[in-house]
């Protein structure tokens, strides 16, 4: 059920999950606090290898998790399909071992993030995507144009969740079994949408109600995030999923 812990006589915990937007050493005005420069990825990537952890795609964090054998894992996610995730992500997750998703606007691909009002960041051609998955990386769908879809209409679920698939299967020519919700807005509805699309699972935003496999929470790193600070947040992650919270929800970054 929604927003209900998962069933089961020891529910499974699952890693934390970092979500990050843009890897880019941009000096320009970053208004919604999308952006981390790539010195600070590195050091948050080097902290995760000191403390023995090893940071994965969210499918492979869920495969593993299956298998039992999750420890030691945490999940990195990148959204909206910036170009700057092949400039500056993808070297430095190769440096250390590592891999993320990225979760697309697969009606956007060669475009801009024009949902936003904040600066024009370039958004990934088909060839850029292909690339990524190339380079070992996971690609998610991220909707056709990045709406909020809670209360969305059926028809418009349907399109937005459905159609982005399609074109992101035909793009990779493979499967695409994540799905991540536009600034984290979801229901109960837009979750069964993204069911019914036949993916595997989907992760919201910020959101620490510890939800079904379709829910799935993340926690935001944030332009200024500390090593100390990406520290604090696994803790958070670790007492809340610990304390489930009644509901789902809908919030508002990412
Ligand atoms: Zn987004």
């Amino acid at each position: 059920m929604l927003g209900q812990p998962q069933v089961g006589s020891a529910r499974t915990v699952t890693p934390p999950v970092f979500m990050y937007h843009s890897i880019s050493p941009s000096t320009e005005p970053d208004p919604h606090r999308l952006r981390v420069a790539p010195a600070r990825l590195d050091r948050h990537l080097r902290l995760l290898s000191r403390l023995g952890l090893r940071g994965v795609s969210l499918g492979e964090l869920l495969r593993a998790q299956e298998q039992g054998r999750a420890r030691g894992l945490v999940g990195l996610t990148f959204d909206d399909g910036y170009t700057d995730f092949l400039d500056h992500a993808v070297p430095l997750l190769e440096r250390h071992g590592m891999t993320g998703t990225l979760y697309v606007v697969a009606g956007r691909l060669g475009g801009v993030n024009e949902w936003d009002d904040g600066p024009r960041l370039p958004i990934m051609d088909a060839d850029q995507v292909r690339a990524v998955a190339t380079a070992g990386h996971e690609v998610g769908s991220h909707t056709m144009t990045h709406p909020r879809l809670a209360g969305a209409e059926p028809a418009a679920l349907a399109a937005e969740v459905g159609e982005s698939r399609r074109v992101l299967e035909d793009v990779l020519q493979a499967e695409v079994p994540g799905f991540c919700y536009p600034y984290g807005s979801f229901d109960a509805g837009a979750a069964d949408a993204v069911r019914a699309a036949g993916y595997d699972h989907a992760c919201v935003t910020g959101d620490y109600d510890p939800g079904d496999r379709f829910t799935l929470p993340r926690s935001y790193v944030s332009p200024v995030d500390t090593t100390v600070h990406v520290i604090a947040r696994m803790v958070r992650h670790r007492f809340r999923v610990r304390r489930p919270l009644p509901g789902g929800g809908s919030r508002s970054s990412g």
